[in-house]
């Protein structure tokens, strides 16, 4: 029976290394025994000298880093952006200087909820990452599948988090507070719609957007700036699991999104996927009806069209998964000159806290690890030393500027673009901007009949595990969506509690395989 590439690794490293090499220790040492320690007689004890054994134990205590807080389970491939139209009216970020030039890139996709052993066909928006190694330094997009989040004030973040991970006393995924939380924040209505829909369970990662989701500014080679959101739409067309086809392979296939795109790059179906923007003038913001920097609404393709920028190619896996994708790091701060942050609250919350994930994930020296050097730029500063320096350190170049000794020097011409803002200090809430009509369009016009019906049921399937009064709370909001939405919502739920009162299941304590088919591990 023929294996897939996945399967047959071993067999291929074989074939391509077809002598062993010596055993050594990890300072390479060569070493005779690797199946018996060094002990008095053949039952022991060990000896304290058996620094092979000791060595190797050690190093095993030490393999973990942190699982990321979200976005634990993922895949990573690396491949080439290719522009294929002239955006430098907009941008004069190096990347899309021409038509025709490529930048090496690395994308790692990935569920967000679940820890780093759990289902990739999960109920889940999906992380969608893409690093460009550019020559003005590294350009990351750390985007999702879907153009919208949740909420639009960072300061939530860590407690809408919290909601869709376990609860801190049973350890377990908590239906009341998802629905506590998602039901007194209606900010969330229109990214849980994209969340219970078809879109929710994405088949694998080649079939699915992504989205640079932010508002960013672009700013070209006279200064000039404009707003702009980056959509990546997939070559593969989008294909979407069915709730139950998606629980039958968290049971059969739970690495399946893994599996599938290292298969595909190593077959050489190299998946791509085609960039556009949206442009938004300075002006036009001002007076948009919506706030154009709130991370819950998209910018409508009719009144701001896309416009076409370049395609990305993935065509080649990684060589070694912990070194190229569990230490990769990405970082919605790593911009570059002509691509610059917009006052989105969400990106500027971004800006701060992936930077400081890494540097307690991977240590404050993360910028030297191969996969996030910025290879293409010449990087040149006064940080020095901290934990694992592993470059030369910059050598004995100076560590202080001013000086008179080559240290690198600041050129006015990388300057950030100037805006003004003038506005008094304050907390304001956001709570109520319009958290309805555009997941109202949403509903109406572009789901069609049964993509709505399939919405609704995995809503009611999840939302039913509740609390009456959250789901009560719950479904007036999907009211205020749309009149059907709510009522389509408490038929389904209805229907299910009958269905179970009849079994003697109501809110069983071991929600079953076919319950859980819409039960979001976000
Ligand atoms: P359009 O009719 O121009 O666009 C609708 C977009 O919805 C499509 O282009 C597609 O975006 C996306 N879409 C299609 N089917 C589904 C689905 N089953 N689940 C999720 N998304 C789907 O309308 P507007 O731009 O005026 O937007 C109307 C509504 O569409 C928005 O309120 C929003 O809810 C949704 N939407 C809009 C997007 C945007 O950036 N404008 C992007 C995604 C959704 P794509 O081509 O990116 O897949």
């Amino acid at each position: 029976m023929p294996r897939d590439k996945a399967t047959d690794q071993l067999n291929d490293y074989k074939k391509s290394n077809p002598e062993p090499p010596q055993l050594t220790s990890g300072v390479g040492h060569p070493l005779a025994d690797k199946t018996n320690s060094l002990t008095v007689g053949p039952r022991g004890p060990i000896l304290l000298q058996d620094l092979q054994l000791l060595d190797e134990m050690a190093h095993f205590d030490r393999e973990r880093i942190p699982e990321r807080v979200v976005h634990a389970k993922g895949a990573g491939a690396f491949g080439y952006f290719e522009v294929t139209h002239d955006i430098t009216e907009y941008t004069k970020a190096k990347i899309f200087s021409e038509v025709g030039k490529r930048t090496p890139m690395a994308v790692r996709f990935s569920t967000v909820g679940g820890e780093s052993g759990s289902a990739d066909t999960a109920r889940d928006p999906r992380g969608f990452a893409m690093k460009f190694y550019t020559e003005d330094g590294n350009w990351d997009l750390v985007g999702n599948n879907t153009p919208i989040f949740f909420i639009r004030d960072p300061i939530l973040f860590p407690s809408f988090i919290h909601t869709q991970k376990r609860n801190p006393a049973t350890h377990l995924k908590d239906p009341d507070m998802f629905w506590d939380f998602i039901s007194l924040r209606p900010e969330t209505i229109h990214q849980v719609s994209f969340l219970f829909s078809d879109r929710g369970t994405p088949n694998g990662y080649r079939h699915m957007n992504g989205y640079g989701s932010h508002t960013f500014k672009l700013v070209n080679d006279k200064g000039q700036p404009c707003y702009c959101k980056f959509h990546c739409k997939t070559d593969q067309g989008i294909k979407n699991f069915l709730a139950n086809e998606a629980d039958a392979l968290a049971s059969t296939d739970p690495d399946y999104a893994i599996r599938d795109l290292y298969n595909a790059i190593a077959d050489n179906q190299f998946p791509s996927w085609s960039m556009y923007i949206q442009v938004m003038t300075f002006q036009e913001a001002e007076k948009w009806h919506f706030n154009p920097f709130d991370l819950t609404k998209v910018w409508p393709h009719g009144e701001f069209p896309l416009i076409p920028v370049g395609r990305f190619t993935l065509d080649h896996n990684p060589k070694n998964y912990f070194a190229e994708v569990e230490q990769i790091a990405f970082s919605p701060a790593n911009l570059v000159p002509g691509i610059e942050a917009s006052p989105d609250k969400m990106l500027q919350g971004r800006l701060f806290s992936y930077n400081d994930t890494h540097r307690h994930r991977l240590g404050p020296n993360y910028m030297q690890i191969p996969v996030n050097c910025p290879f293409r730029a010449r990087m040149a500063n006064y940080q020095r030393d901290g934990p694992m320096t592993i470059n030369d350190n910059q050598a004995g170049a100076p560590n202080y500027f001013p000086n008179s000794f080559s240290g690198p020097m600041d050129s006015a011409k990388h300057h950030e673009s100037s805006f003004q803002v003038t506005a008094d200090v304050a907390r304001y809430s956001s709570a109520t901007e319009d958290n309805f009509s555009q997941c109202s369009d949403f509903f109406n016009k572009v789901l069609n009949e049964d993509e709505r019906q399939r919405l609704m049921e995995n809503i009611a399937g999840h939302l039913v595990n509740a609390q009456d009064f959250l789901q009560d709370r719950a479904i007036n909001n999907f009211t205020q969506v749309d009149r059907a939405y709510g009522d389509g919502i408490r038929q389904k739920i209805n229907r299910l509690k009958k269905a179970r009162q009849s079994s003697h299941l109501l809110r069983p304590a071991v929600i079953s395989a076919a319950a859980a088919s819409s039960k979001p591990k976000l």
